[in-house]
């Protein structure tokens, strides 16, 4: 990977790793939803998906993870700028509108933990979802 690609490069030009490296492993993207389905809000709970590691913010079943989570979003250059619930720190949000990235990115960092360090990753502010979980009761603003 050369140095800071992602200043040089847009999110469709990225390598296979390039793009792997660029997550921020903030994990946000991976908690429970929920919409209204009245007004199309979208709240965020501090509920992970149940595939979440909430020891290292990483999917636990990553290259399977649509195959068991069926409404898990693939993100991609094409859909980065339209799904309305990432987070606004998301790295490919803001490589895609040609911001830089924080501080806190281990890209930028060199430690692959700062985002933890940082205090901007949901590691340790979160439960893991499972079937007995009011979500409603769990909304929070993340962003
Ligand atoms: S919100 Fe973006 S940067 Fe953070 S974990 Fe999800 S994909 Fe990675």
């Amino acid at each position: 990977m050369k140095k800071n690609f992602w200043k040089k490069k847009k999110l469709d030009e990225l390598t296979k790793d390039e793009w792997e490296a660029l997550c921020d492993g903030c994990g946000k993207c991976c908690l429970i939803k929920l919409e209204d389905e009245d007004t199309g809000k979208i709240e965020f709970t501090n509920v992970a998906c149940k595939l979440l590691s909430l020891k290292n913010n990483k999917c636990l079943k990553y290259e399977q993870r649509h195959k068991i989570v069926h409404d898990c979003v693939k993100l991609s250059y094409q859909n980065i700028d339209k799904i309305k619930w990432m987070p606004k720190t998301c790295a490919y949000k803001l490589v895609s509108k040609g911001e830089n990235l924080p501080e806190w990115h281990h890209l930028v960092s060199g430690n692959i933990k700062s985002v933890h360090h940082s205090g901007k990753s949901v590691r340790g502010k979160v439960i893991r979802e499972n079937d007995s979980i009011e979500l409603e009761k769990y909304i929070v603003n993340w962003i």
